[in-house]
């Protein structure tokens, strides 16, 4: 067993909207995750309560539902959205579906990772570690899409659509009523997260998206943020990467051995990428993450050359 800490909280000063509620999950264990957060949203509308996403684990839920008012989910059909199959993101769901029946819906892919044997290998390894994970089933969705689905609640509707990059099932949710973007992973401060080179043309196209959106406001799941600026600042960031790997490939040939280093290689400091950081984030997992993002990068323009 490995020491952790766990906390929750709601968050009211980020969502521009009494209907979409937000709610945070926080896991820190030493040497592995510090002060991770995560956000899930219930979106309350006339005729049905959609969560979107289930957090870390169960308890996460039952005081999600606690935290909302008893008659909420009076006489209403209750929805389940993933986001993206990511653990951080659905292992909440079976507190929900031992008290209520909900539709649980999500990408295609989604579905083909949440049955796959690397995702049941990585909850018996959390299991194992940490006692809070006990409780964690596995839940697929039922319902799956590949482009869109949209939920019309009555007063609010709930548009998904097919957001990748930061993984392939990745999705995003639209409320055009109030302008609202639920990016999800799909945006990140202080950076945004690359699935894998062959999903780099993807995340240029999911940004792009999104800024054709125009949304009044943006949530995603990490970073406490809500500024549609953010979609400008993970699209420059991006472009930054291509820019001087681009470079860097102009000048000479990189083998994998000499990715080690991606940060260094291209003159890319995780420093100057995120500048000057307001929120407590786990750096470990933003440098790792910057590293990555330019090991996708130099693949994808190799890859793109050969
Ligand atoms: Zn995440």
């Amino acid at each position: 067993m490995v020491s952790f800490l766990k906390s929750f909280a709601g968050v009211t000063d980020l969502s521009p909207d009494a209907r979409v509620q937000v709610f945070r999950s926080f896991f820190s264990a030493p040497g592995e995750f510090d002060n991770l957060s995560v956000d899930a949203y219930v979106v309350i509308t006339e005729r049905c309560v959609v969560f979107c996403d289930t957090l870390l684990c169960p308890e996460d839920m039952r005081l999600v539902c606690e935290a909302l008012s008893d008659d909420v989910m009076k006489g209403k059909q209750l929805l389940v959205i993933y986001s993206h199959a990511d653990w951080d993101h659905v292992w909440g769901t079976h507190y929900l579906l031992e008290r209520y029946t909900p539709v649980i819906i999500g990408h295609e892919h989604c579905r083909t990772r949440l049955l796959s044997v690397e995702e049941k290998r990585l909850l018996h390894e959390y299991q194992e570690n940490f006692a809070v994970f006990r409780p964690v089933v596995l839940v697929p969705p039922a319902i799956t899409f590949r482009d869109g689905l949209n939920i019309y609640g009555g007063d609010l509707t709930l548009e998904l659509f097919s957001a990748p990059g930061h993984q392939m099932d990745q999705i995003a949710g639209w409320i055009p009523e109030i302008q609202l973007l639920l990016a999800f992973d799909a945006l990140e401060y202080p950076l945004p997260g690359i699935g894998a080179p062959e999903l780099v043309l993807d995340m240029f196209r999911t940004l792009e998206r999104f800024r054709e959106l125009q949304p009044t406001c943006v949530l995603c799941s990490h970073g406490n943020m809500a500024s549609p600026l953010l979609i400008e600042q993970n699209s420059r960031y991006l472009r930054e990467i291509e820019s001087r790997s681009r470079a860097l490939l102009a000048r000479q040939l990189v083998s994998e051995d000499e990715m080690a280093e991606p940060a260094q290689l291209i003159g890319y400091s995780y420093a100057e990428a995120t500048g000057v950081v307001r929120e407590q984030i786990d750096h470990v997992y933003y440098e790792y993450t910057h590293a990555e993002n330019i090991r996708c990068m130099l693949r994808w323009l190799l890859s793109m050359a050969t």
